[in-house]
Parts: structure tokens; C-alpha cells; sequence
């Protein structure tokens, strides 16, 4: 019988959440999704020097932002716990033992003083197979030697006896048949001086006791893959290994290179899915969030980086990506960052969403701008008449702004060269007569007056707009005319009549 799907994400508590740590968290969840699995959130916070307290609840934040939420985690957590990587610390001494006695690792006592000396001898210094015969450590001390170390409690690590000349090879879901040099490989660090087991160690520990099927994760851990293979083999676990599916790379704009936080900060976009504050600095980076993306939108905007459906389509919902979802069009190749089409993938998902799901954002966005609006009704009809114009939330402030009260500022310089006497005097009659049942009545009466008085209705729109809106831009004037309604439509030509003439 196949195994029971389990895939895991298992970030880093170290600061904000990158967008290609949302898209392994999505593929993670997709994939269970796809294969009624359960998708789990693992804590990896063994690096002390890195740690960071506020990360792990930020990381849990972003993740139900994104509507991903994980069905184990530390919160959550279900029968395979603990599902931080530190508490589980006591049980990895154990199998780093387990290494060293079945001759696949050593102690190793070499002082950061002589590593150091070590490596400004030999720029290129690695301790592996070239050099680990002339370090101090279990393979070139006595048995009594090192057992007087062990027993004076001097600091050592323990690290991979990594064999010589084998090439290891693995099934990669994606990239199928991958293969390693172990002559490449450096003996790397299994269990730290502090007792808290490396990345290597740990994953490999917990994925295992964690009953993981599958491991989605970047192609940056692609390297760290041989480290894994051995050790999955000399625990004697080969049988329960993940089936490794490693993520194509997401790049730079420009397509040279792996996208970094230091290029949104210089291109001006965000990388982090949520505003991330830096405890220590107090500095924030944006995230997508803020920034005006709805979750929808930056979700399938990431879906899209490295995957298709085969088809051209390219709007999917979360329901949508959880039936369509499939290894098999995962691409191998990197996958450029586009920030115009991440914008694009927002403003289609704001013109689509329904006017419900758009209230509660657009209303704090308006918040944020000291507008409170009440009427939900009116905010509703408002939404829906601007929408299409809005890529990102903030927009649907500056779009909507002059419904909430009267322009304080016009676009003097759209109307005052053609202001004349006669055009006050048709706003004014205008004024006088006005109902407001239907945008199209409005519009033949104001168009009949204006044949009347002998001008072209054209040249007569734009200041009408401009008076009730303050600028050249919004949806149909008479639209806006019937949501104002009559007084403060008349209250407004009167205003800007005078602003005109002065
Ligand atoms: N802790 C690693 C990270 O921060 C996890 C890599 C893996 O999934 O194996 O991304």
C-alpha cells in the first residue's frame, strides 16, 4: 500500500517570510490537498545565533493570510510532535551515536582556534576526506584518548564520515534522476558543541519520525540532498525516505540570479508576504500584504512561478489550484519574478471578486486614510462602481476618496481656459432643475439643456466632472452624480462655480 501522504514546510524562525517560502509552503499544501494528505508546519529553529522569538507566530500570520493554514504545527499539533525542531533536541545525540558506532561519523575536537589557523593556511580549506586525518577527532586520536575528551566534557562536534569516491544517486519528482561525487562533499556538521543537531542532522531525524512521504523545498537545498541520502542510508531508514521533489529557483527580474529581499529593496517591490519588523532595528520591510494584495492574487501570482495547468490559462482560485495541481508540470528551470505581473494578477483578482469579499479591506484602507464609512450599502455600490480601476487596495482610496466628501482641490488647469460666464450660468440652471432617478435620465437632460444653451455636450463633461470628483479620472460622471444624490450633487456644482470664477 502507497504511503499516507505527509508533507511538510519547515522554515526558519530567522526574520520575514521570503515569496519563494510561500510557494514550498503552497506546493506542500497543494500537494496534500491533491492527495487528501496532511500538511504539516515544522518549526527548524536549532540555529541559536539565528533564531529569532517574534518570526514563528509572524510565519504562522502569513500562512493564514495566505488562506494555507497548516493541519499540524506547534499551535496545532497532532500525533508526530513536538513540531519545533529544538524541543525535540534531547533524541538527536542519540542517532549522531548511532552514526559514530556504525563507523559513519566522528567526534571532532578541533578548537575554532585551530580551524581558523587551518583555514588561512588553505583558503579552500574543507574537512572532509583530504584533511580529516591530520584534525583532531575520533579517527586519529586513541580510544582512550578520546574517551578522556569525552569524560573532561570538551567541547566537540560530531560530524559525516563522508565515503570516498561513491556517487549517490536519487529520483527527484522533478528533475528525475540526480546523482552526487561524494569526493565533492565535505564531512559537515551532524550535532553542535551547544547539543543541538545541524539542519542536516535534524531533518533528516524528524522527517523520519515525523512519517514525511514528501519533501517539496527550494533547489537551493539541492546541494545538501547527498548529506541527506547517506544519512537516510546509514540510519538504516532507506524504505521510509521522502520522495525529494526540489523547487525551481525563483529569479531576479533580470533572470541572473536567485530573487533577494536587497533587489525588492532596490527595485522598489516587496519580497516578504507580510511586513516583517526587525526586532532589533525596529526597521520594517513591506510585505505584499500592505502593500495591497489580496491573498488570492499573490497565491496564484506564486502558483504561476514554476507551474502550469498546460493550458494558457492563468487566473486559478486556491479550490481550483488544489483539484488542477500536479508534479508533473512543475518546471525544472527558474522561474523569473515580474512585479507588473504580480500587479496584474491582483487587479484581475480585485475586477473578479465579488463586492462582499472586497468590503472589510477596503474599508480599512479607507480607515487608514481617516475615511470611516458606515454604510456598507453605499461602500458596497462605490466598490463595485471603481473596482475595475484599483490594481492594488490603496487605489480604491484615492479612486473613491470624493464620495466620502466634497473635493478640496480641483483641476484648475483641465477647466479655466474655456471657463466661461455662459458655461456657469448652464451649471447653474443645471443645478436648478436637477433629478437624479437613472444615470441615462440625468444624462439626456443634461445633454438636451446643453443643446439648448447652444454648446456641445463634450466640452461640458469634463468640468461636470471635475467638479464632483476634483480631477479627470473616475467611472461614468453621471454614475457618480446618482450615488451622491441631488443636494450634495448641487452643493458640489455650486462650490466649484465659485472656485471657477475666482
Ligand atoms: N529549514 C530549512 C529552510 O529554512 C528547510 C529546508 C528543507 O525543507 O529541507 O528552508
Amino acid at each position: 500500500m502507497d504511503k499516507k501522504v505527509r508533507v511538510r514546510f519547515a522554515p526558519s524562525p530567522t526574520g520575514g517570510l521570503h515569496l519563494g517560502g510561500v510557494r514550498t509552503a503552497l506546493f506542500n499544501y497543494l500537494f496534500a490537498k491533491k492527495n487528501n494528505g496532511t500538511f504539516v508546519l515544522r518549526v527548524e529553529d536549532t540555529d541559536q545565533n539565528r533564531f529569532v522569538a517574534s518570526a514563528e507566530e509572524y510565519i504562522v500570520d502569513c500562512l493564514n493570510w495566505c488562506g494555507i493554514t497548516p493541519d499540524e504545527s506547534p499551535s496545532h499539533p497532532g500525533s508526530y510532535g513536538p513540531y519545533r525542531q529544538s524541543e525535540r533536541k534531547p533524541s538527536y545525540r542519540k542517532f549522531a551515536e548511532q552514526l559514530i558506532s556504525d563507523g559513519y561519523a566522528y567526534y571532532a575536537f578541533d578548537t575554532t582556534e585551530e580551524l581558523e589557523a587551518k583555514r588561512k593556511e588553505f583558503p579552500n580549506f574543507q574537512y572532509g576526506q583530504a584533511t580529516r586525518m591530520q584534525m583532531r577527532n575520533s579517527l586519529t586520536l586513541t580510544i582512550s584518548e578520546v574517551e578522556a575528551l569525552l569524560a573532561a566534557k570538551t567541547p566537540h562536534v560530531i560530524r559525516i564520515k563522508v565515503p570516498e569516491n561513491e556517487v549517490v544517486h536519487f529520483n527527484d519528482l522533478i528533475r528525475g534522476d540526480v546523482s552526487f561525487d561524494t569526493s565533492l562533499v565535505d564531512d559537515k556538521v551532524l550535532l553542535k558543541a551547544d547539543g543541538m543537531p545541524t539542519y542536516h542532522l535534524a531533518v533528516v531525524v524528524d522527517d523520519k519520525a515525523m512519517e514525511i512521504s514528501h519533501a517539496f523545498r527550494g533547489e537551493e537545498w539541492l546541494p545538501s540532498a547527498s548529506i541527506h541520502i547517506l544519512l537516510w542510508k546509514y540510519l538504516g531508514w532507506e524504505s521510509d525516505m521522502p520522495s525529494w521533489a526540489h523547487l525551481p529557483l525563483i529569479l531576479k527580474p533580470d533572470g541572473h540570479g536567485k530573487l533577494s529581499k536587497r533587489d525588492g529593496d532596490r527595485l522598489g517591490f516587496p519580497v516578504y508576504a507580510m511586513n516583517w519588523a526587525d526586532p532589533k532595528t525596529g526597521d520594517v520591510t513591506k510585505g505584499f500584504k500592505e502593500m495591497g494584495f489580496l491573498p488570492e492574487a499573490f497565491i496564484n501570482m506564486l502558483a504561476l512561478l514554476g507551474w502550469n495547468d498546460g493550458t494558457d490559462q492563468e487566473l486559478f482560485s486556491l479550490t481550483e489550484l488544489e483539484q488542477k495541481f500536479s508534479v508533473e508540470r512543475i518546471s525544472k528551470a527558474g522561474a523569473k519574478f515580474d512585479f507588473e505581473k504580480a500587479k496584474w494578477y491582483n487587479h484581475e483578482w480585485i475586477k473578479q471578486s465579488p463586492v462582499d469579499s472586497l468590503q472589510l479591506p477596503v474599508k480599512n484602507e479607507l480607515l487608514k486614510a481617516g475615511i470611516e464609512v458606515n454604510d456598507n450599502t453605499f461602500l458596497n455600490t462605490v466598490i463595485d462602481l471603481i473596482k475595475d480601476r484599483c490594481t492594488l487596495l490603496p487605489d480604491f482610496v484615492a479612486q473613491s476618496r470624493y464620495f466620502f466628501a466634497s473635493p478640496t482641490e480641483y483641476d484648475i488647469a483641465s477647466v479655466k481656459p474655456k471657463w466661461t460666464a455662459e458655461k456657469a450660468d448652464f451649471f447653474n440652471t443645471f443645478a436648478e432643475n436637477l433629478t437624479l432617478t437613472d444615470a441615462a435620465t440625468a444624462e439626456s437632460a443634461f445633454k438636451a439643456l446643453a443643446e439648448e444653451k447652444g454648446f456641445k455636450p463634450g466640452e461640458l463633461m469634463l468640468p461636470f466632472r471635475i467638479m464632483l470628483v476634483g480631477g479627470k479620472f473616475g467611472p461614468g460622471v453621471f454614475d457618480i452624480a446618482i450615488l451622491l444624490g441631488v443636494e450634495e450633487t448641487k452643493a458640489r456644482i455650486a462650490q466649484a462655480i465659485t472656485a471657477f470664477n475666482s
